[in-house]
């Protein structure tokens, strides 16, 4: 087994977004119960979150966005942004602490103190632009998470693979001109879902160019789509930029039990998935991943597919 990270503060349960909301507090509960009852939890290397400096936030934010989130939160306004983006006098906090948790993860996996990580954190992070908040993200996770792998850890080349069903547009528009990080994403065809970005043509802009891949699924598609085109696109892409280090944007939406979307990929089928990233990450980074979590909103299955995510981290599953 490999030494393998969990993060997980019950801080993050304090960011409420109200009864109505599909991303809530119980996300990260069903979560945290069932690896207790399976027995997993107590297998996994606890990194206790601290929040982010500001310093790295702002690699990625602009400082005055980072104000007007603040400021939101402390005048106790519903929502920012966005009337999707629900938020509360905790928010800011919670979104802190998620980045910092994310951050502490890769300091102890380059330190060497553990393989891989997951970060069992909200609010989610992908759909954050530099300077708006989206799609009920604040600051954006996996993106600060690769500068700080950049300037912190020197770490010339990061990869991320997002395979939430929603495409990561914030994190596309971060480093769409960037040759230094490679952005790919899997998701539902953004003519039919949320946010409408992710065009099979988006491929990066400028020195950027070559450094974005976006593979778009049809609704009603799962398994053997998502097969068929990681193993055509994003494998060949992955070995010729031969990243350092990977990052994992794991959303659990795509699961065919989950209302927020039209793809059906199985519970097999996301097990394909963490199995072929693990295949990668051995090949091309040492095994180095640290994976975050993004959505998935069905808290009967979320658990078990975050389960067996991280049980593919620690090489209890696939090869
Ligand atoms: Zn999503």
């Amino acid at each position: 087994m490999k030494k393998t990270g969990f993060v997980f503060d019950e801080k993050y349960l304090q960011h409420n977004t109200g009864e109505w909301h599909p991303e809530t507090a119980d996300r990260l509960r069903v979560i945290v119960d069932r690896l207790q009852e399976s027995g997993l939890l107590e297998k996994l290397i606890r990194i206790e979150a601290e929040p982010a400096n500001q310093r790295w936030i702002e690699a990625v934010h602009h400082v005055n966005y980072i104000m007007r989130f603040n400021d939101a939160c402390a005048m106790g306004m519903p929502d920012f942004d966005h009337q999707e983006n629900a938020i509360c006098r905790e928010s800011y906090d919670a979104a802190l602490l998620a980045v910092g948790g994310v951050l502490k993860a890769i300091d102890y996996m380059m330190q060497g103190d553990v393989d891989t990580a997951f970060c069992a954190v909200r609010p989610p992070g992908h759909h954050a632009e530099a300077d708006k908040a989206m799609g009920f993200c604040y600051f954006n996770n996996v993106a600060i998470g690769a500068r700080y792998l950049q300037r912190k850890w020197g770490v010339e080349r990061v990869g991320i693979i997002d395979f939430d069903v929603h495409h990561g547009n914030g994190t596309q528009h971060i480093f769409e001109a960037d040759p230094t990080v490679y952005y790919y994403s899997i998701h539902e065809h953004p003519s039919f879902a949320y946010p409408g970005t992710g065009r099979e043509f988006d491929l990066g802009i400028g020195e950027g160019a070559g450094y974005t891949l976006n593979t778009p699924i049809l609704p009603g598609r799962g398994d053997l789509d998502y097969r068929k085109k990681l193993t055509q696109d994003l494998i060949p892409a992955f070995k010729q930029f031969k990243p350092d280090v990977l990052l994992i944007s794991a959303g659990f939406d795509a699961h065919v039990n989950d209302m927020m979307s039209g793809v059906n990929l199985s519970t097999d089928g996301y097990d394909f998935v963490s199995e072929l990233i693990m295949n990668l990450a051995n090949t091309l980074t040492n095994g180095r991943v640290v994976s975050v979590l993004e959505g998935g909103y069905n808290l009967e299955i979320l658990p078990l597919l975050v389960e067996n995510h991280i049980k593919h981290l620690a090489g209890m599953r696939g090869v």
